[in-house]
């Protein structure tokens, strides 16, 4: 027997464990002491490891490479040599039918690892020369990353998971810990227990609101004006610090006359909060000693979620909340990786450690480490995934080459989504499992997963951390970067890497973020977080030291916007808002977690729609009734949950299943920014079948 250490695969909080292996086999995972966990894990963490002893598969994984010569025809096993052949040949001749740009690619904020991103990254630039890389940060909190890095430098969270319970005052703005990181819920809780004060914004009464000493319960849809209102009391009361805003920060006239607009009175009918409670929430804000802001997909995933993101960090900006402890701005990030595909460049704006594609001497010390020709690199900003649909019926992208995600499950508005891919002519999908994307593939390129491989998982702190290959996988699989290299060599750049430290050191050199995170430090000290510039620096717990801001200025940059209404409001028809959110046993397309027994016993009812009481009544459904919901863009089965937790007006589906996919329902209206797409929020109706 022995115990191999690895990194939860579940999500950003990153918690550490040890798979213990028997025979080949895991039997087990216990918790172990991760800087973010401190020996707890949720039940993600203990029980999502099975489906790799091949319990009850409810997804078939994919055991050796498969390719479907014909559409529409039979996938036909082959050899990997063939695969990689075919694969090659398909792709260098769109390329050169079509040009670079015609090829779209995604990396992975899945179990897959960083190096893996990086590699993926380099195959789109340095051999398809194209941007278009992009990954589920897109659909998640790339509105964080454009945010953030636009008023303060960095795209991340400042602070750390486990600075968290330090805090004197929690905002929890449209983040649903309890179900989404459950371990970062539990710092919640450990900062109530130490006496912080805790201020939950959110149209739901979630878990965290019952701790809460406030709870404010706006309407959906309207962050920004009361994020406005916010802004509006610290500066009509004073309550801002002002000689940190005179020498740390610009932007405050311009910020003045956007939120003088927005008093709390005069946004009480929009918000659907009292303006006693809007004061009262800055009041505490504003007088704590230290306070972080946190944040999640319920402030994203809008149509004006940067701006609204920008709006949380001015907050912290006008009182002070940054650039020391217990303070600070936390997007917690929702897969486990998500932060690493970004740190790896795995998105169409940036190389590896966020250096900017737009930027000439950026792309030639990124050629000249890779060994190509400056001028055939791609100079413009790529794609993002969520325009792939619209580009392919343009026929303008014409090939996906898609690893570890599952578009057809997990993208707004799925009809429109699968006639995008009925217009491409060429889809890879490289995956574990048969993911309803992996179903609609003309190649199938099987991979290793998580406890078959090894690497580094970036968590939503920005902290760095190994995981080991703790089982010898039991198919004819390769690992992902060793899969992307074949192909690459056989289009003519030769590509080969003898492990994971290779990958990883070859990175460090070309990123001054990383540098200083060789595998040595991880080693030692489990958790290193960037930035980390020198080979003995330990590290930055948070940013923003001396109040100095990653800006091209140095200052942070104060930023308030108008109000916009999501794009399709309830009418006479479809009377109701749709929000997607979260549950707590599943994750993300539920591919793995909905192969692991433990975590089927607990949620293996495909879908459901919380509705509130009044509202059923009113429709005359009862509880775990059979219901239609129903949208302008299609119409699923589901059961009703009736639950008096959800507010009126509003109905809550989770995206985990395939029966009852609520993406048959969202919409893409896109934030005009970062192009996520406005998942939380459409018009539908319910109805008793
Ligand atoms: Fe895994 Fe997240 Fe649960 Fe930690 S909180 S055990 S990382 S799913």
């Amino acid at each position: 027997m022995k115990k191999i250490t690895s990194v939860c695969p579940y999500c950003g909080a990153g918690c550490k464990l040890k798979l213990v292996v028997d025979g080949g086999k895991i039997i087990r995972a216990e918790a172990a002491d991760g800087k973010t966990n401190q020996n707890e894990l949720c039940l993600k963490g203990y029980y999502g490891w099975d489906f790799l002893n091949d319990t009850k598969l409810l997804t078939p994984r994919l055991t050796q490479p498969m390719i479907r010569y014909e559409r529409g025809g039979k996938f036909t096993p082959v050899s990997w040599e063939e695969a990689i052949r075919y694969t090659a040949r398909r792709l260098s001749e769109i390329k050169a039918k079509y040009g670079p740009r015609s090829i779209m690619t995604t990396g992975s904020s899945r179990g897959t690892g960083n190096e893996t991103n990086y590699v993926m990254q380099k195959f789109a630039r340095g051999v398809i020369n194209t941007n278009n890389v992009d990954c589920c940060a897109r659909v998640c909190h790339g509105p964080s990353v454009a945010g953030l890095q636009e008023t303060l430098g960095n795209g991340a969270m400042s602070n750390s998971i486990g600075d968290i319970e330090n805090s004197r005052c929690l905002l929890v703005f449209g983040y649903n810990c309890a179900d989404s990181h459950p371990i970062v819920a539990r710092r919640v809780i450990k900062a109530r227990q130490k006496g912080a004060k805790i201020i939950v914004c959110d149209p739901r009464r979630i878990e965290t609101a019952r701790i809460a000493d406030q709870h404010l319960q706006l309407k959906n849809g309207c962050n920004m004006a009361l994020v406005n209102a916010f802004g509006y009391v610290l500066l009509e009361e004073e309550l801002y610090d002002k000689d940190y805003v005179a020498s740390f920060t610009t932007g405050l006239d311009e910020y003045r006359e956007t939120v003088k607009d927005y008093a709390p009175e005069a946004v009480e009918h929009l918000t659907g909060v009292p303006a006693k409670q809007v004061r009262q929430a800055m009041r505490t804000y504003a007088a704590a000693p230290s306070a972080t802001i946190m944040w999640g997909m319920g402030v994203t995933q809008f149509g004006q979620a940067v701006d609204v993101v920008k709006g949380l960090s001015s907050l912290a900006l006008l009182t002070g909340n940054l650039g020391r402890e217990h303070v600070g701005v936390g997007p917690v990030r929702g897969q486990n990786n998500v932060q690493g595909a970004c740190d790896m460049g795995v998105i169409p704006n940036q190389f590896p450690g966020y250096q900017n594609v737009v930027d000439a001497d950026v792309r030639a010390k990124f050629a000249k480490a890779w060994g190509i020709d400056v001028a055939a690199m791609d100079d413009k900003v790529g794609v993002r995934i969520t325009e792939v649909p619209h580009l392919a019926l343009e026929g303008k992208v014409k090939a996906y080459y898609i690893m570890g995600e599952d578009p057809l499950q997990t993208e707004a508005d799925l009809g429109l989504v699968r006639k995008g891919f009925e217009a491409l002519e060429f889809v890879v999908v490289q995956d574990i499992f048969m993911t309803k994307t992996a179903e609609q593939a003309d190649v199938l390129l099987p991979a290793t997963s998580w406890g078959e491989h090894g690497g580094v998982f970036t968590c939503a702190d920005r902290g760095f951390q190994r995981f080991e290959k703790a089982i010898e996988p039991k198919y004819n699989v390769k690992r992902d970067w060793e899969i992307i290299s074949l192909i690459a060599t056989e289009m003519g750049y030769p590509m080969h890497y003898d492990n994971n430290q290779q990958i990883w050191d070859e990175l460090r050199e070309l990123c001054p973020l990383f540098y200083g995170v060789t595998y040595e430090k991880m080693g030692d000290m489990g958790h290193v977080q960037w930035p980390c510039p020198t080979l003995d620096h330990p590290g930055t717990p948070y940013l923003y030291q001396n109040n100095k801001f990653d800006t091209p200025d140095g200052k942070g940059h104060l930023f308030a916007a108008p109000w916009r209404a999501p794009a399709e409001r309830p009418d006479a028809d479809f009377p109701l808002v749709l929000c997607t959110v979260r549950e707590v046993g599943h994750y993300s397309c539920r591919s793995m977690t909905g192969n692991c027994a433990a975590l089927q016993t607990l949620a293996d009812e495909p879908g459901f729609v919380q509705i509130n009481p009044a509202d059923a009544e009113a429709l005359g459904i009862k509880d775990k009734q059979l219901v239609w919901v129903e949208s302008r863009r299609g119409k699923v089965i589901t059961r009703a949950d009736v639950n008096e937790r959800i507010n009126h007006g509003s109905v809550y589906m989770t995206y985990q299943w395939w029966i009852g996919a609520c993406n048959e329902l969202t919409q893409d209206n896109l934030d005009p920014i970062s192009k996520t797409p406005e998942t939380k929020y459409c018009a539908v109706r319910v109805s008793a079948i």
